[in-house]
């Protein structure tokens, strides 16, 4: 029981350290995507913008503001850290990866192993929807098309 509970630490320990000291929270400039997303399960609402490349097929940067719990805000964190410099088809292949994580049958390799610390959120069902919330309202920003209207916001529900 050691070991697992010493694994549970370090998940809420990355966890806390990226809620209380973010390291991408903002917005982008300029702001080629916009979406915000909302979590009514638990009142996470997080506004997330995106960079593109010229091409717009790379993304440049991601940020996010909002307000939250501590697992929807480090998950954000997370999140537009890893979606630095990925195609659109990479990144919507990491959400999938990331929600199937979220079920308990997959993980990152090696050079996103970060993102692996939000597979121990996994194990409390009622927050799963708090560590998804981000990756739901970037595929909305990504999947909507530059001169459209986003939609006011998306939610898990
Ligand atoms: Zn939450």
């Amino acid at each position: 029981m050691t070991s697992l509970g010493n694994l549970r630490d370090l998940y809420q320990q990355v966890i806390l350290e990226r809620y209380k000291k973010p390291r991408h929270r903002g917005k982008t400039s300029p702001v080629d995507r916009y979406q915000k997303g909302h979590n009514p399960s638990c009142g996470d609402t997080i506004e997330l913008t995106v960079q593109l490349n010229d091409a717009g097929d790379r993304i440049e940067d991601v940020r996010f503001e909002g307000e939250g719990c501590a697992i929807a805000m480090a998950s954000a964190d997370l999140m537009a850290e890893a979606m630095r410099g990925r195609t659109m088809d990479e990144a919507l292949q990491m959400v999938q990866r990331f929600q199937t994580m979220m079920q308990g049958k997959d993980e990152f390799p090696a050079d996103l192993r970060k993102l692996n610390v939000m597979q121990g959120v996994s194990q409390f069902p009622v927050r799963i929807k708090c560590a998804t919330l981000t990756w739901h309202t970037l595929k909305a920003a990504l999947e909507a098309s530059s001169n459209s209207q986003p939609d006011e916001f998306v939610s898990n529900e």
